[in-house]
Parts: C-alpha cells; sequence; structure tokens
C-alpha cells in the first residue's frame, strides 16, 4: 500500500515569509481597506502568514501606477535591449535564490520541494532568459503598396496588461504571464490566486532588485469575485491573460466584453485523453501515462486524465498502472524523495473525494486507492479505477486530483471518435511504436498539444493553449509574443519616387 511518511507531523520551512503586503507602483504597501487573509498550509490548514487583501480599490491603484509607467515611460520607450538586461539579470537572481524560492512554493502550495527546486524554478529561470533574448528582436515590417506609398508595421506593446493566475503551479504561472508582456514593453497587474500569494511577491521583489522601474510590475493578493473581476472589468487595462476554470474563463471573457473589450487570452481546464495503442512500449507508456495524471497532485490543466488503452494490452496495462500507483511515495513535501503531497485546500479535497465516491457509485473498478491519507491536511491516496465509460462523470469532469481512470478501445476510429468527444481540447498523449499510427492520431485529435511517447515537456520555445473550451491563444514560445503586441500600420506617401 501507499507509504505514508511523516504527514502527521509537518516539516518546518527554512525560510521566513517577508513579503505579505501588496506591490504596487514599486512598494510593498497594505490594502486600502487594511484587510488580510490567512494563506494556509496545505500539510495541516495551519496559517502560514496573514497576506493583504486587495480588493477593487487596490486595483485602482495599481492599474493607475501601471498605466503611468506605461504611458509616461521609460519603460516601453527605453531601448529594448535595457529590458533585455533588467530581465536576464532578473534571471540571474531566480537563479540564485532558487532554493528559498522553491522553499515558499512547496510551503504555500504543497507540492514536493524537490520538484519546485528541481524543475519549477529552473523552468522559470530559464524561461525567462528566452523572453529577455526576444526582447530586442520584435520587430514589423516594410510592406509593398499598390501606390506610391512607403508602408511600415510598427509592433507595438499593447499597454497595460491585467493578468490571472491560479494556485496549481504558481510561480511557473507568474513568469509564463510576465515573461512576454515585459519583454514586449507592457506593463502589468498581475493577481495571483487567493491560496498561493507567496512566491510570486518574493519573485517580483528580486525583479526590482534587477532594475525594473516602478509601476511596470504590481502584484495583487486577493480573491477573484473582488481583485480578479475588478481587474477583468477595468476601462484602463488593454489587454487581459487568465488561466483558470473554463467557468471562471466564461466570466472573465464575458466582463471584458462589458467593459472595454481588452484582448483576450485564456488557458482553462482539460480533459485530456492518454492513448496507448497495442504496439506501444507498456512499460514506459504506464511510466508516463503515471507522470501524466499524477504528476503535481494531479493538479495539471493538461493532465492526462482519460487513459485510452488497446484492448489487447489493456489487462497488462492494468495491473502494471495500479501496481505503479500503489508504489507512488506520498509524504510531507519537505521530505526526500516525495513524489507526492497534499492537495491545495479543502474544496478541492472535498471534491476529489467527491469524484472518487461517484467513480464507486457509477461502477468503475477501484482498484486502489480511494481515500484519505493520515489524518490532517488535504492528502489523498494515489487512486485508479479501471472498467471506466465515457460517459461516467469521473470521464468527463476535470476531477483535478490523483486519480487516473482507465478506458478501453478497439481500434484508432473508436478512440479518436471518443478522445474528440469532450468540450476541452487542451492536450493528448500518444503511445504506439508505428509512425503512421502516431500521425493519425496527432492530426487526427482536436488539442492544442500532443505528446507522442513522452508527456508534459514545456520547454519555453514550445506553444502551450488549448482548442475548443480550454482556451483561447497560446502562451510560450514565439505565439505569446503576438498576445502583448498589436500592430499599428504607418502608410507615408513618396514625394519623388
Ligand atoms: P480554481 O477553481 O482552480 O480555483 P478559478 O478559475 O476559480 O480556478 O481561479 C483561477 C484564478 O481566477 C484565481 O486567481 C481566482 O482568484 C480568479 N478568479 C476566480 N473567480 C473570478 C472572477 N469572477 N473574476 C476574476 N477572477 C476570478
Amino acid at each position: 500500500s501507499t507509504a505514508a511518511l511523516s504527514i502527521e507531523e509537518p516539516i518546518a520551512p527554512a525560510v521566513e515569509v517577508n513579503h505579505t503586503q501588496l506591490l504596487i507602483n514599486g512598494q510593498f504597501v497594505n490594502a486600502a481597506s487594511g484587510k488580510t487573509f490567512p494563506t494556509l498550509d496545505p500539510r495541516s490548514g495551519d496559517v502560514i502568514a496573514h497576506v493583504a487583501e486587495g480588493d477593487a480599490e487596490d486595483i485602482n491603484r495599481a492599474v493607475s501606477a501601471a498605466r503611468k509607467a506605461f504611458d509616461e515611460g521609460p519603460w516601453p520607450k527605453m531601448p529594448a535591449y535595457e529590458r533585455s538586461k533588467i530581465l536576464w539579470r532578473f534571471a540571474d537572481l531566480l537563479e540564485k535564490h532558487n532554493d528559498e524560492l522553491a522553499t515558499l512554493e512547496a510551503w504555500d502550495s504543497g507540492k514536493p520541494y524537490e520538484q519546485a527546486a528541481q524543475i519549477e524554478v529552473p523552468m522559470i529561470t530559464r524561461l525567462i532568459r528566452y523572453y529577455a533574448g526576444w526582447a530586442d528582436k520584435i520587430h514589423g515590417l516594410t510592406v509593398p503598396s499598390d501606390g506610391q506609398y512607403h508602408v511600415q508595421t510598427l509592433h507595438e506593446p499593447v499597454g497595460v496588461a491585467g493578468q490571472i493566475i491560479p494556485w496549481n503551479f504558481p510561480l511557473l504561472m507568474f513568469a509564463w504571464k510576465i515573461g512576454p508582456a515585459l519583454a514586449c514593453g507592457n506593463s502589468v497587474v498581475l493577481k495571483t490566486a487567493e491560496q498561493t500569494p507567496l512566491s510570486a511577491l518574493y519573485a517580483a521583489r528580486l525583479l526590482h532588485e534587477a532594475g525594473l522601474p516602478p509601476g511596470v510590475l504590481n502584484v495583487i493578493s486577493g480573491f477573484g469575485p473582488t481583485a480578479g473581476a475588478a481587474l477583468a472589468s477595468h476601462m484602463e487595462v488593454d489587454k487581459l491573460a487568465f488561466t483558470g476554470s473554463t467557468a471562471t474563463g466564461q466570466a472573465v471573457l464575458g466582463l471584458s466584453a462589458k467593459s472595454n473589450l481588452k484582448r483576450v487570452t485564456l488557458e482553462l481546464g482539460g480533459k485530456s485523453p492518454f492513448i496507448i495503442c497495442e504496439d506501444a512500449d507498456v512499460d514506459h507508456a504506464v511510466e508516463q501515462a503515471h507522470f501524466a495524471l499524477f504528476f503535481n497532485q494531479g493538479q495539471c490543466c493538461c493532465a492526462g486524465s482519460r487513459t485510452y488503452v488497446h484492448e489487447r494490452v489493456y489487462d497488462e496495462f492494468v495491473e502494471k498502472a495500479k501496481a505503479r500507483a500503489m508504489k507512488r511515495v506520498v509524504g510531507d513535501p519537505f521530505k526526500g524523495g516525495i513524489e507526492q503531497g497534499p492537495q491545495i485546500d479543502s474544496e478541492q479535497f472535498e471534491k476529489i473525494m467527491r469524484y472518487i465516491r461517484s467513480g464507486v457509485d457509477s461502477g468503475a473498478t477501484l482498484e486502489t486507492g480511494g481515500d484519505r491519507l493520515g489524518k490532517k491536511g488535504f492528502y489523498i491516496q494515489p487512486t485508479v479505477f479501471s472498467d471506466v465509460k465515457d460517459d461516467m462523470l469521473i470521464a468527463q469532469d476535470e476531477i483535478f486530483g490523483p486519480v487516473q481512470t482507465i478506458l478501453k478501445f478497439k481500434d484508432l476510429g473508436d478512440v479518436v471518435k471518443r478522445a474528440n468527444s469532450s468540450h476541452y481540447g487542451l492536450a493528448a498523449g500518444v503511445f504506439t511504436q508505428n509512425i503512421d499510427t502516431a500521425n493519425t492520431l496527432t492530426r487526427a485529435l482536436r488539442v492544442g498539444t500532443v505528446w507522442v511517447n513522452c508527456y508534459d515537456i514545456f520547454d519555453a520555445a514550445i506553444p502551450f493553449g488549448g482548442y475548443k473550451m480550454s482556451g483561447q491563444g497560446r502562451e510560450k514560445g514565439i505565439y505569446s509574443l503576438q498576445n502583448y503586441l498589436q500592430v499599428k500600420a504607418v502608410v507615408t506617401p513618396l514625394k519623388n519616387p
């Protein structure tokens, strides 16, 4: 059974929480209302710190600062190479403070410290360098004209970007959002998720240490219906980037439409198929399917959460997937060798437990897990269901927890139809040794990413985003620059052609 290690006595994290205020115009300040809210340790539900609670008034203050920083400069007008150097120095500081950032991240979100320290913080450092590299390589075109005109395009920053991020990858989402926005010369008001306000404040302080002018990046802790909605409906915000649930994505798109039609990009939910063909390397597929679902406590928008297995390898796969889940090491995120920590909070914990009960009630076979782990905190046993049918709730809804659902398929046409019969279209995994099968599936699947014989590869240059109700627009890579630029055509008559 699952190894539950030291989850009754949480290990004390080796870091102080120094930043709990709002960051507006380069200063840490209290909320206008003076209010605070507690951010909780998912290992115990205990309070880590009380954090300033931003609401509409603070969003107004932050947007004014961002507006001024954009309209009066120097940020959008300074030589792009200067912006690049500031981002590059920021990356150096992220590298230097890798372990403190990872500690705050693990403490506030419950993810294994080693995962944060060895994968996520290095990834954001890499991503900031990637966008530092773009800052001075953004330019328009000279365009041919039918008349005697000199025609050029200017690629200009959009202005003030509002950014709203979730709690599952607080630092990574922070970096995906601010990296391209700042490289293109925008100013930013970013609202963190109420569950995980700490790491972004620390990182934002480092960015100011690196030389960012005041007002260019403002960070507001607070709740969705207050601070988040105020940002999404603000008349002086030119662009909104949102990552979170599909329902909230629909809400913020509506707020944008009803206010000033700010440009919106959305990165939303998913129910990503993970397809194991009859010729797949089963052991490799088992390990990757396990990783695709259980990584980050199952709290990934692109989790491979519908595991479709060809009938010829189905029994072998289920046996091995179950054995792998039973070996998964769950425990205190600050203990070495831990693969899985607690879920983020009681709300998510209860929701996942409801889905597990629904799986049992609907007749799926519970192979392993299904219960909480320990008596406190939000730990859940790695859970595997087999004999799952497409019409069961656990095969349709985004569970966002450590619950693998395994379905059987007969042929490619069948699995393509079933894989595509979802309102979501974020990602997919395809496991086969046959190039023709891989080509058929990668083209037929209506999703924004297909990982073939791998999963969750997230290089800075690889675009990420959803088809259908999984989102609009792409983040990372060259594609995300488009979100933060607008094109101005400039037409000048040629006097003496
Ligand atoms: P989850 O269910 O995973 O918490 P949400 O979509 O509710 O996902 O949250 C993602 C982000 O959206 C968080 O920063 C949250 O505060 C924010 N948010 C939630 N509701 C709203 C809203 N009505 N308007 C703007 N932002 C919101």
